[in-house]
């Protein structure tokens, strides 16, 4: 059996596979896509000490940093049970069964998409996912936030301080968000709040030029002229998989402490999968290295 086994090969993953390899312990690593959402990424700037890079490039540096070690890479696999025996038992799309003495989760989450037209066509191209990432590109331009909630909101309110001017569309006919944020935003004089407002597309040619929406009470088809689109209708851990076995929040992510323990002993989680408070790429490394010594700790214990 692995000493640890990893399921999730983004920056918490690979970030605990190397903590726990250099334990000397027995380790493993198990990824649907080696890479995780930094391969979605194009321009990385916010990852300290490496002042510009791309998701691609981090991604390559990242399985070449887990593979210095001596650790167990089994990349293309999904994991689709977790199970606790005497060992834990991690099962595989292809039902092989990995054994091991101590498990972190490190499985990530993705974007709701709004699934208009265009969304697809020009992400990365105009349409965008993090205000924390990608806001400084939008320097001095015209942007778009979908989703009046606090994740909206807050967008909005951080993008206003960057580009020229926000419009946020909300679906419903009030804002979601908390009261203080929805207060921030009416007070900023670049950012317009149109409620009961149905995206249905997002133009462009070769870069996003606009966005359509429908007026949901007036059926009116309004276009307006943009550069930038932030899709902010939620964050998704990918933690269906794991049904009762461990405590997840409302929102379907892993309850951890500050050790990266979960409610189960020998059980830990790491990133964006975890109710950690903000979802980066230096983050979920922090974390993962936290899970990992979390892990080795208590093997020396058990
Ligand atoms: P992920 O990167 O999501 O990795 C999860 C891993 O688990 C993947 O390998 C996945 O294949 C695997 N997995 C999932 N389910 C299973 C399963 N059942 N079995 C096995 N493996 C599974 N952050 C920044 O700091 N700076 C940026 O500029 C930045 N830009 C971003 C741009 C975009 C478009 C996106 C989508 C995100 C961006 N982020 C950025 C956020 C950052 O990418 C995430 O916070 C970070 O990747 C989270 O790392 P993670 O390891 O927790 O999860």
């Amino acid at each position: 059996p692995f000493d640890v086994l990893v399921v999730g090969g983004g920056p918490a993953g690979s970030s605990a596979a190397i903590y726990a390899a250099r334990k000397g312990i027995r380790t493993g690593i198990v990824a649907e896509r080696f890479g995780g959402q930094v391969l979605d990424t194009l321009s990385i700037e916010n990852f300290i000490s490496v002042p510009s890079t791309d998701g691609p490039k981090l991604a390559a540096s990242l399985e070449e940093h887990v593979k210095t070690y001596n650790v167990d890479v089994m990349n293309l696999q999904a994991a689709k049970r977790l199970q606790k025996k005497d060992l834990f038992e991690v099962t595989l799309e292809n039902d092989a069964v990995l054994k091991a003495k101590t498990v972190i989760l490190s499985t990530g989450a993705r974007w709701r998409n709004v699934n208009v037209p265009g969304e697809q066509e020009f992400k990365n191209k105009g349409v965008a996912y993090c205000p924390h990432c990608d806001g400084p590109l939008f320097e001095g331009k015209d942007v778009a936030v979908i989703g009046g909630g606090n994740s909206g909101i807050e967008a909005a309110i951080d993008l206003a301080g960057i580009v020229n001017h926000v419009t946020v569309l909300e679906f419903a006919a009030e804002l979601k968000a908390d009261r203080v944020l929805q207060d921030r935003a009416h007070s900023l004089p670049n950012v317009t709040i149109i409620p009961n407002a149905q995206t249905t597309e997002i133009t462009g040619d070769s870069h996003v030029n606009g966005i359509s929406y429908k007026d949901r009470e007036t059926e009116e088809i309004h276009h307006v002229a943009l550069q930038g689109v932030f899709v902010q209708i939620g964050l998704v851990p990918n933690t269906e998989w794991l049904d009762e076995t461990v405590e997840r929040n409302r929102m379907g992510e892993i309850v951890v402490d500050k050790h990266g323990s979960t409610n189960v002993p020998g059980l830990f989680a790491a990133g964006d999968c975890t109710d950690s408070a903000y979802n980066q790429i230096i983050i979920s490394m922090g974390s993962g290295a936290t899970a990992s010594l979390g892990a080795f700790d208590y093997m020396i214990r058990n």
